[in-house]
């Protein structure tokens, strides 16, 4: 990656942390910091969610988004959307202003729009360089995760240790605000090459999100099929819960131990209810960040 593209990140991330911590500063609800947080990633056409979603195998895009109120365990989710413009305000609308929890495809698109939640054409999730990677996953055959480089080794004759193309994952917050309630949210356009109508991890509630005032707030990024099988996000509380382990002990042995033992690579941020921060991946880098309420604002992208 180029000085500039790294720059581009690293300002992004603090721009997007920053409005998080702003929201939350102003005594705003954990809920409210991690919906502008992920609004503001899907809008950003870096991340895979949103404007700048992979590509399906058919060349469309499906999107996924999840969210989850740490104070009374409501959660709402979207999967396999294609024209909802940020599908993380539209979960928001399943939690708050139906009785479900997830809709899918077609009729989360109707209750989208029935809630005037804003709509678009597909094309306005395209980016080049989204489809210049599906060409290559293509080629490839592959299903290519966007912070993997295992697979990506061949055709990188730079040697760089991550392909440029592929650290931009699926996008995802966590918060404790000042109340002490915790809130989760996870949205992703899921894994280049996928196809159509394969949802993974990201709005599966427990999977890639979850979030209870009692433990931790969790959102996830990596191989959705692991994370759905290792019921990642939700493991971690359960370790916390009924085992004991700290925050760090229990996203280490989810991340570093459950995950890899059944091949699943990415990693998650998770916040818990004393305020402990733990950011493990086990994948090559994780664009991340770190706002605490009058300090400076901490993004990373490497190891
Ligand atoms: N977890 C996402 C999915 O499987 C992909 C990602 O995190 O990049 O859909």
């Amino acid at each position: 990656m180029t000085p500039e593209k790294e720059l581009e990140y690293r300002n992004a991330l603090t721009m997007i942390v920053t409005a998080g911590q702003v929201i939350l500063t102003h005594g705003g609800s954990a809920l409210d910091a991690v919906t502008e947080a992920v609004r503001l990633l899907e809008e950003n056409p870096l991340f895979n969610a949103g404007k700048g979603a992979v590509f399906t195998h058919n060349g469309t895009n499906e999107l996924d988004a999840s969210i989850m109120d740490g104070a009374t365990l409501n959660a709402g989710a979207i999967a396999g959307v294609s024209h909802i413009r940020n599908p993380i305000l539209a979960a928001r609308a399943v939690m708050e202003h139906s009785n479900h929890v997830m809709f899918i495809g077609e009729g989360a698109e109707t209750f989208a729009r029935s809630q005037n939640i804003e709509m678009v054409e597909p094309d306005f999730y395209y980016t080049d360089a989204r489809y210049e990677q599906l060409q290559r996953a293509l080629l490839d055959q592959g299903v290519m995760l966007d912070h993997d480089a295992a697979s990506l080794a061949v055709r990188n004759p730079q040697g760089d240790p991550i392909d440029p193309d592929k650290k931009f994952g699926t996008v995802g917050a966590v918060a404790i605000d000042n109340d002490g309630n915790l809130a989760a949210a996870t949205s992703t356009g899921g894994m280049t090459n996928k196809q159509a109508g394969r949802v993974g991890d990201s709005p599966i509630i427990g999977a890639g999100c979850y979030a209870n005032n009692r433990t931790v707030a969790v959102s996830a990024t990596g191989t959705g099929e692991m994370f759905m099988r290792a019921v990642a996000a939700y493991d971690v509380s359960a370790l916390m819960e009924y085992a004991g382990l700290s925050l760090e002990e229990a996203a280490n042995r989810v991340v570093m131990e459950k995950l890899p033992a059944i091949d699943g690579r990415g990693g998650l941020i998770a916040v818990d209810s004393q305020g402990n921060v733990a950011l493990p991946f086990n994948s090559e880098g994780m664009y991340r960040g770190v706002g605490r309420v009058g300090q400076p604002v901490e993004v990373d992208i490497y190891r």
